[in-house]
């Protein structure tokens, strides 16, 4: 019989091929499955006869929202800047969407960084995506050779094993504490809709955190990070992370050693979770591809409540607001500095007038 993501499955290769065959989008953005159990891998069809290699299930744990400015680029047409002509709209980009994807993409257009008019949101109410790390832990020592998704369960097979583990016992963290599991931004739905959660401890697990010590505060900090590799993955994951140049490539200044030393780490983690305040949606892609298994989604989590304590915002959720950590009224107490005296304007440097862009035209968001 059918599974529920396997009738979501069939629908959004239906609405992508139509999507396609139509012309109302030049590509979309979607998942493959991947090559090992337990995986999937993002895919950009462009041709209707592409559309059946589309899947979705229990495994979609990376946020597509990352790669949709890069697409949307791949379908642009180059303009000759000095033809008369007027230009014509440029071509649209599916994307398919739950919750917190979707927060990721109003905050992208919020940033500027996509224009609305461009993408077609095909919505899918999520469930709660399954974590590997959680299904592996419950065969140490094994190899997982397959699983096979039902609606409420998964079936575990190994050499020498097959077993059946409840499914939500094994989701995400994240999605397990997601009070807005559904689209904020829809053009296309697939699949029912899911009601919001009442969550009344949506915050548990950082709440467990602040209430130790400054020193159980610490000794929780630097254990968690102290097998980081640095690789970058949870950085180069996330959909916010796009700065041309992150603070932690810069060589002039070097804001970072590029070492394995604690310092340096720690400083990276606690950087780039302040670049993610007021943007993050605790979609936990960064969490689930690090392959250290190391929670540093905390940090963003602690931020996100934060944020909403200080300033009553959850990233993502108006799709027709301003970003509104970019907003603030004079007067508010919260704003971090009052009565700015005014900044002296640095005098021009002489080579900008050669078109060469000085440090000051960086708008990339730093240390
Ligand atoms: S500078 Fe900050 S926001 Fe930009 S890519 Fe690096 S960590 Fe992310
Ligand atoms: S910081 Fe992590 S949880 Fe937040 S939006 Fe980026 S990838 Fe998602
Ligand atoms: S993905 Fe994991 S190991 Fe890699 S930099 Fe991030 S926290 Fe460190």
């Amino acid at each position: 019989m059918a599974t529920i993501n396997d009738k979501i499955t069939d629908a959004i290769r239906a609405q992508a091929r139509k999507l396609l065959e139509t012309g109302e989008v030049a590509a979309l953005i979607g998942y493959a499955a991947g090559s090992l159990p337990m995986t999937v891998k993002p895919l950009v069809v462009r041709r209707p006869e592409e559309c059946d290699r589309l899947v979705w299930n229990t495994f979609c744990v990376l946020n597509l929202a990352t790669y949709l400015p890069e697409v949307l680029s791949s379908v642009e047409i180059p303009r000759d800047l000095r033809d008369p002509k007027p230009e014509e709209p440029q071509a649209k980009v599916a994307i398919l969407a739950t919750g917190c994807w979707s927060r990721n993409i109003v905050v992208q257009i919020q940033e500027k960084r996509v224009a609305r008019e461009r993408v077609v949101v095909v919505g899918v109410g999520s469930r709660g995506m399954v974590s590997r790390a959680k299904v592996k832990a419950l065969f140490p020592g094994q190899e997982i050779l397959t699983v096979e998704e039902g609606d409420h369960d998964l079936v575990v097979q190994g050499l020498d094993f097959t077993e059946t583990i409840n499914r939500w016992s094994v989701v995400r963290d994240n999605c397990q504490t997601c009070a807005h599991p559904d689209p904020v931004l829809v053009d296309i739905r697939i699949g029912e809709p899911v009601s919001e959660r009442k969550n009344p401890h949506p915050y548990k697990q950082v709440e467990l955190i602040e209430q130790r010590s400054v020193d159980e505060r610490w000794a929780w900090f630097t254990a968690e990070f102290a097998t980081c590799i640095r690789c970058y993955a949870c950085r180069n994951v996330c959909p916010l992370c796009y700065c041309p140049t992150c603070f932690v490539d810069d060589a002039k200044p070097q804001w970072l050693g590029k070492s394995l030393d604690a310092v340096d780490t720690g400083l990276f983690h606690i950087l780039r979770a302040h670049h993610c305040a007021g943007r993050c949606t605790d979609c936990g892609a960064c969490e689930s591809v690090c392959p250290m298994g190391i929670n540093m989604r905390m940090l963003t989590k602690k931020l996100n409540k934060d944020v909403l304590e200080l300033f009553g915002i959850e990233a993502g959720m108006e799709p027709e607001a301003p970003l509104q950590l970019t907003m603030y009224p004079s007067a508010s107490p919260e704003f971090i500095v009052t009565d700015l005296a005014p900044v002296p304007v640095p005098s021009r440097k002489p080579f900008e007038s050669a078109g060469i862009p000085s440090a000051e035209g960086d708008t990339s968001c730093k240390p």
